[in-house]
C-alpha cells in the first residue's frame, strides 16, 4: 500500500494573501505570456479587491520590464537582479521564488503554462508543500472563501473540471497561453518595485547555457484569419490549397492534430487541447470534424466558416456558415472567387461600403 505523504497544511491560511503571477522573460524582453498574465491577474484584482504581484527574475534589464509590467496592470514588482537570471534555468529560479513565497506568503500564484512555466511551477509546487492545477483554460476565485477556481478540461475534454487547492498555500495554477488577454497598457502608469537580494553565483549553477537556438515558429494565436485544414484533406499536398486560400484572405495556415501527427504540417500550427488556442476574426475549417478536442482551441473565434462533406459533423453546430461539399471542388472555387473579387476592386467594377 502507498502512503500518501502529503505535508501539514499550514495552519495560517489567513495570513496569506496577495495574487502572485510570474513575469516570464526572454533574453531581457517580457515574453507575450507575462502580459497575459498580468491582464487575467490584473481583472481578478479588480474584481476581488486583491494585490497584483508580479514575480521578475532578471539580470539588469529587469527594471526596465519591471515597469513595462506595471504598466500593463501589475500593482507591484518584485524583482530579484542577478546575472544567472538572464536565461530561464529550473533550479536557480525555483530556488529564489520558493524562498520568496515562504517569505512572503502569497495567497494565489499562477504562472503560464508555456515550456519553462511548467517546468518551473511544478517545480515550486513541490517546494513548497502544495498542489498545482496545471494548464488552466478559465480561472476565478470564490470571494467568501479566497479559494482560487482553477478551470480545465478534463476526461479528454468531455467536462470543465474546477479544481480547489483548499488547504494548502499558495494556490497554484498555471495557464494555457493564448487564452487570457493582456489590458491595454498605461504608458507611465505608477506601481511599487521591490528589489530583493540574490546570492546566488554561477559556479553554483550546474545547469550551463552553452548555446540559444531559436526555432523557427509560426504564431497562430495572434492570426486575425485562420485557415485550418483536418484529415478530411486526405493528404498533405491539400495544405498548398490551404495556402492559397490563406494567402487570398491575409490569413495562416493551422492544422488538427491528427494532421500534425501525420506529419503533414508542423506542430506549432496545431489548434485544439493540446495544440493552441486561437480567437482569430475569421476561422475557415476545411475538412475538421470538429471534435471537442479541437473545438476547445477555435470556439472563440468571431465568425467560422466550415467546408466538410458531411453536413452533420459537429464542426457545423459551432459554424456561422457551413459550406457542405468537397474540399477540391469549394477551396478552389473560394480562391477564384476571392480572387475575381480583388481583380473586379481594382477596376472599380465593383466598390465597398463600409458600415457607418
Ligand atoms: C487527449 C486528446 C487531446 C486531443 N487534442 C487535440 C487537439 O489539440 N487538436 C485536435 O485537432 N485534435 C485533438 N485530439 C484529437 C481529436 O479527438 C480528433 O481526433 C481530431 O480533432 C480529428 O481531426 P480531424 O477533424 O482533422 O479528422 P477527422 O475526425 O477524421 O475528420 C475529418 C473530417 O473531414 C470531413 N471530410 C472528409 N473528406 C472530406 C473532403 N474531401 N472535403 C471536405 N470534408 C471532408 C469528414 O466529414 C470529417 O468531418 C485530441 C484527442 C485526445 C484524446
Amino acid at each position: 500500500m502507498i502512503k500518501n505523504k502529503c505535508a501539514t497544511p499550514p495552519s495560517n491560511v489567513e495570513a496569506y494573501k496577495d495574487l502572485w503571477i510570474w513575469l516570464e522573460q526572454n533574453d531581457g524582453e517580457l515574453s507575450r505570456i507575462s502580459l497575459e498574465m498580468a491582464g487575467i491577474g490584473r481583472r481578478l484584482a479588480d474584481k476581488y479587491n486583491e494585490k497584483l504581484v508580479g514575480i521578475l527574475l532578471a539580470d539588469e534589464s529587469g527594471e526596465k520590464m519591471a515597469q513595462e509590467a506595471i504598466e500593463y496592470g501589475v500593482d507591484k514588482v518584485i524583482f530579484a537582479k542577478n546575472q544567472v537570471y538572464r536565461h530561464y534555468r529550473t533550479r536557480p529560479y525555483a530556488d529564489m521564488i520558493a524562498s520568496l513565497i515562504a517569505e512572503k506568503k502569497p495567497n494565489y500564484f499562477v504562472i503560464g503554462a508555456t515550456h519553462n512555466g511548467r517546468d518551473l511551477a511544478s517545480r515550486i509546487a513541490v517546494r513548497v508543500n502544495t498542489g498545482i492545477t496545471a494548464d488552466c483554460t478559465e480561472i476565478d476565485i470564490d470571494p467568501t472563501k479566497r479559494l482560487l477556481e482553477a478551470r480545465r478540461p478534463a476526461f479528454g475534454g468531455a467536462i470543465l473540471a474546477n479544481i480547489l487547492c483548499s488547504k494548502h498555500r499558495p494556490q497554484m495554477a498555471s495557464a494555457r497561453p493564448g487564452i487570457f488577454k493582456p489590458v491595454d497598457r498605461v504608458i507611465g502608469r505608477k506601481g511599487e518595485i521591490e528589489r530583493v537580494e540574490s546570492n546566488v553565483r554561477e559556479e553554483d549553477v550546474t545547469t550551463k547555457l552553452l548555446q540559444v537556438v531559436t526555432r523557427e515558429e509560426v504564431d497562430i494565436t495572434t492570426a486575425d484569419v485562420v485557415v485550418c485544414g483536418g484529415m478530411g484533406l486526405g493528404k498533405k499536398e491539400g495544405f498548398k490549397m490551404l495556402e492559397e486560400l490563406a494567402k487570398e484572405l491575409g490569413g495562416i495556415v493551422a492544422a488538427s492534430r491528427p494532421t500534425v501527427d501525420a506529419g503533414w504540417i508542423t506542430r506549432d500550427r496545431q489548434v485544439g487541447q493540446t495544440g493552441k488556442t486561437v480567437h482569430p476574426k475569421l476561422y475557415v475549417a476545411v475538412g475538421v470534424s470538429g471534435a471537442i478536442q479541437h473545438v476547445a482551441g477555435m470556439k472563440s473565434s468571431d465568425y467560422i466558416i466550415s467546408i466538410n462533406k458531411d453536413a452533420a459533423a459537429p464542426i457545423i453546430k459551432y459554424s456561422d456558415v457551413a459550406l457542405i461539399g468537397d474540399a477540391y471542388d469549394i477551396v478552389p472555387r473560394l480562391i477564384e472567387s476571392i480572387r475575381k473579387g480583388k481583380q473586379d476592386l481594382r477596376e472599380g467594377k465593383i466598390t465597398v461600403q463600409k458600415k457607418q
